[in-house]
């Protein structure tokens, strides 16, 4: 194909010594020493409103980073309009000169920009520095260079056969109308893939980011308007959801959403849409990853090390707030007694505190909701006869969201902390029976109705088979003898099916097809 053949972007470590530590260290020490004033973007033109809103570290919420712009349903409706006007040069546009809009962004990324969008992803979202690198700067560069060569896959494909005098071809149009992007906090990557994802293919799009992650969307919006995204094609707004989905959800061209967030605001946007249909010029593409319950599922014959690194790293990591983390294990009780002294020994070990102290592990969750959600669910496991805190379980909010690493154990298969999702870091084991491993196979797949990822542990490779056969369908991404987090871009598609989302896998050409519409061409001669 007729692009860079891309590759991962490599991952720095920020070893004590380094020059990347140091250049970190001081993007930080910039972004905290001035207060930043974030406009919205319609257009290409900053836009300003009368509602100004601080944004602080989750880990130090008496700082305050800078204010955002809240806007209104007239400002969606603006960006909607700048959408439609941008559309029909940007669609006209060949498709490698948009595809060398996005590898120059990746390329910004990589060199220019990398520090800043990192230090803003650790003090905005409170990621420590390995995670913001692998989670925001590495990922995107990556979503954008891969997504290129997909999207090259797409547009060069084998064209249908031609019978004599006569042509056919498919034509890759873009949708028709603009698509929605809406977006997390969790993951700089997928929040700046979203609409980049979509505008690739031609699209314009209204993009609306969590307001919990408004201070590196700022910067990612930057390195677009750098790489040369024209005005209009991407449009960045800050207003309350039921606002945008008022404007959104009834404009007749509405032609899609990019979603990734929770289940039961996909499941309600997709009611909306649904008592709409009758609105659209067409059917909306409707493509969204949701929630997850994922697991780790050991077998008798698990190597204690390949689980516990997996099961420590999975469920804490970013302090759980990945849809991917590993929130329920099964681990057979002739493991149990050691691999609890292991887990023990490596969570006591983690330091947590905020992100500028590089050696903090676990960091803040996102905000007082998040904190007030999984505090819940750790008080109700004290008080409760079927389950009980066996490790962390503390938890303050006097100076950022700080939440203990905790374990616990459920005494019933059922547990609520075994199939609600808690978004924080928090693991739930039930110890099984050794010999009731068949069922145990059949309590993994019914516990949730969540379906994204999960792993299988073991050294016997007629379980793993098994295990394979019976969760099926219990994960979009499974894992053998790894942990169920970390999906790379090119390596690993990454989406899940059921409670979990369309499956439509990002970093993928399945996920590129969503954003296109083609068109069958017969000519005769
Ligand atoms: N792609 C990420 C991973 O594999 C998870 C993305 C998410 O949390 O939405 O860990």
């Amino acid at each position: 194909f007729n692009v860079p053949v891309p590759t991962n972007e490599p991952v720095y470590s920020y070893a004590p010594g380094t020059k990347e530590r140091s250049l970190l260290k001081e993007a930080i020490a910039a972004a905290r020493a001035t207060e930043i004033d974030i406009p919205m973007y319609i257009a290409g033109k900053e836009v300003r409103s009368d509602k100004k809103v601080k944004i602080t570290p989750p880990h130090d919420h008496k700082h305050v980073l800078g204010y955002y712009h809240q806007g209104t349903k007239a400002h969606v409706t603006d960006a909607i309009n700048a959408a439609l006007a941008a559309k029909e040069d940007w669609e006209n546009l060949a498709w490698e000169q948009r595809a060398a809009i996005f590898l120059k962004a990746a390329e910004l990324i990589s060199s220019k920009y990398r520090y800043k969008l990192n230090a803003a992803t650790m003090l905005g979202q409170s990621k420590n520095p390995y995670q913001a690198e692998i989670d925001s700067a590495c990922e995107i560069a990556d979503f954008l260079r891969f997504n290129v060569k997909y999207m090259s896959e797409i547009y060069e494909q084998q064209p249908p056969i031609s019978p004599k005098n006569v042509w056919n071809r498919v034509e890759q149009r873009p949708l028709e109308g603009f698509v929605f992007a809406l977006t997390p906090f969790n993951f700089t990557a997928i929040a700046g893939n979203l609409p980049t994802s979509v505008a690739m293919m031609g699209n314009v799009v209204v993009w609306k980011p969590s307001n919990a992650q408004i201070y590196s969307a700022n910067v990612l919006m930057e390195i677009f308007q750098e790489a040369g995204v024209p005005d209009g094609v991407i449009n960045l707004v800050y207003v309350s959801g039921p606002d945008a989905g008022d404007v959104i959800f009834k404009h007749p061209d509405f032609a899609g959403i990019h979603f990734t967030g929770s289940t039961g605001v996909f499941q309600d946007i997709w009611k909306t849409i649904g008592e709409n249909i009758h609105l659209y010029k067409t059917y909306p593409r409707i493509v969204g990853e949701t929630g997850g319950k994922d697991f780790i599922l050991a077998h008798p014959s698990a190597d204690l090390n390949v689980l516990n690194t997996a099961l420590v790293r999975g469920a804490f990591e970013f302090q759980g707030q990945k849809c991917s983390a590993a929130s329920r294990a099964y681990v057979p009780k002739s493991l149990w007694k050691e691999l609890k002294a292991m887990m023990e020994k490596d969570i006591k070990s983690f330091k947590m505190g905020g992100t500028e102290d590089f050696s903090n592990f676990i960091n803040a969750v996102i905000d007082e909701k998040a904190f007030d959600k999984i505090t819940k669910y750790i008080d109700r496991a004290k008080d409760s006869k079927d389950a009980e805190v066996i490790i962390g379980g503390g938890y303050d909010k006097s100076t950022g969201y700080f939440i203990e690493p905790t374990v616990i154990e459920a005494k019933t298969g059922d547990y609520e902390t075994l199939s609600e999702e808690l978004f924080g870091p928090v693991l739930t084991v039930y110890v099984y029976e050794d010999k009731k491993w068949a069922e145990t196979l059949k309590l993994v797949d019914s516990t949730s109705i969540y379906a994204l990822t999960g792993s299988i542990i073991s050294q016997d490779r007629y379980a793993i088979a098994e295990a394979s056969q019976a969760l099926r369908h219990a994960a979009g991404n499974f894992y053998i003898n790894d942990k169920c987090t970390g999906a790379v871009v090119g390596q690993q598609p990454f989406g899940g099916a059921r409670g979990s989302g369309t499956n439509d896998k990002a970093g993928s050409m399945i996920n590129l097809l969503r954003w296109v519409s083609p068109r069958t061409i017969k000519e005769t001669f």
